[in-house]
């Protein structure tokens, strides 16, 4: 539905939502956020913020409920929380960063106490610097390294910070079950270990509780909302329902865990990282160029590449990082030529796509590999050079 009803006109959109309905829902949805807000502890909260359709809304509905509440009882400390993976698609990053500065002034504007957070993979775990650096394969489904590294743990290090700092966080997230059955069964199991009243354990983070708002709104009513109501930070969502329509749908959600990760990268259309190989055709990359933005073709045509490179034994290692005989890591010629490729792809697109930073990260690990590779080979040769009672 999600595609098509973002590529539906905007009148024939409010036709197909039911939304006789929906002002009662949302008057609930904004009491039970209301509610939760002003419980008698100081746990701040911490709202996963993607810059997709889902975690917007949630992000409208929260501050319009915390609006309600009189100024001398806004005392729990709100932040929104967007990580970067530092290779997202270009369009939808600056899409992303232009609305994290508009929430950052509009809530300031409005006196309110929630502060905009970005978080980013740690430096020597960019995508660059595993895929360049390390040598690790392009991600795959069997392989997906990516998640974790670049999503997971730089999200998962904030809230523990917080956690610890304050006992305990409540993460808001702006899932819902409409998004698929398996997503539907999944959020209903959270339901059932709710222990919270409304919340649930994070299955991972200890400290961490999550608050579901918007679970039982349905794709219709989340479009019919952003087409209807102006942001409260200004603006309104024109521009993310474009985006949609030019990607082409889909999208990749604020990911916590490995247990709610399976839609990124792996569903056929979506935003994020440009270099997403774990999907075979990126939809999204192709999408927004179909929608004219061309100056993206270079980007789609060097995902291909690291692809086909990653797939090709020839370019693969015979050994693997443990010493093991196997398929292992990019060669250094590989990895080489790669870097050449994007630098030059940097600089013919005018598009930041790697820091000279990640560029000197990645050169320390052709260091390690080289001198690795050849103690390697000092080893094997004094093997053979032994007299052969010394052979094990
Ligand atoms: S979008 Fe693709 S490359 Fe990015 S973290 Fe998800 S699976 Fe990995």
């Amino acid at each position: 539905m999600k595609v098509a009803t973002a590529r539906t006109s905007e009148t024939a959109l409010y036709a197909m939502a039911d939304v006789s309905t929906l002002p009662d829902r949302l008057r609930e949805i904004r009491r039970t956020i209301r509610e939760e807000y002003l419980q008698s502890h100081d746990k701040p909260w911490i709202l996963g913020f993607s810059g997709g359709k889902d975690s917007t809304l949630l992000l409208q509905v929260v501050i319009e409920s915390i609006l309600t509440i009189s100024p001398d009882q806004r005392t729990r400390s709100v932040y929104v929380l967007s990580n970067d993976t530092l290779v997202e698609s270009p369009v939808y990053q600056s899409q992303v960063v232009k609305t994290l500065a508009l929430i950052s002034e509009g809530v300031s504007a409005l006196g309110l106490p929630i502060e905009v957070v970005q978080t980013h993979p740690e430096e020597d775990w960019t995508f660059w610097v595993n895929l360049l650096g390390r040598g690790y394969p392009a991600p795959n489904r069997n392989f997906r390294w990516c998640t974790d590294r670049m999503k997971i743990r730089p999200t998962t290090r904030f809230i523990r910070e917080k956690a610890s700092a304050s006992g305990e966080v409540i993460l808001l997230l702006g899932v819902r079950k409409a998004e698929s059955i398996a997503r539907a069964k999944r959020l209903e199991g959270y339901e059932a270990k709710a222990t919270e009243g409304r919340l649930s354990p994070h299955n991972d983070v200890k400290g961490c509780l999550i608050f579901r708002p918007i679970i039982e709104l349905t794709n219709d009513d989340v479009w019919h909302i952003l087409l209807n109501v102006r942001a409260p930070w200004g603006g309104n969502h024109r521009e993310l329902v474009t985006l949609y329509r030019n990607a082409q749908g889909g999208e990749c959600p604020f990911v916590m865990s490995e247990a709610d990760s399976p839609s990124c990268g792996s569903t056929s259309a979506r935003f994020g990282c440009w270099t997403c190989t774990v999907v075979d055709k990126d939809g999204s990359l192709t999408g927004l160029i179909d929608a004219g933005f061309e100056y993206l073709e270079p980007l789609s045509a060097f995902r291909e590449r690291i692809k086909a490179v990653s797939e090709s034994p020839e370019h693969r290692s015979k050994v693997r990082r443990n010493g093991q005989p196997g398929l292992g890591p990019l060669t250094l010629e590989a990895r080489r030529m790669l870097l050449d490729e994007l630098v030059a792809m940097q600089a013919q697109t005018g598009l930041d796509l790697i820091t000279d930073h990640e560029v000197r990260l990645i050169k320390d690990w052709w260091g390690r590999d080289e001198t690795t590779a050849v103690l390697r080979d000092m080893d094997r040769l004094n093997q053979l050079a032994a007299p052969r009672s010394e052979i094990p």
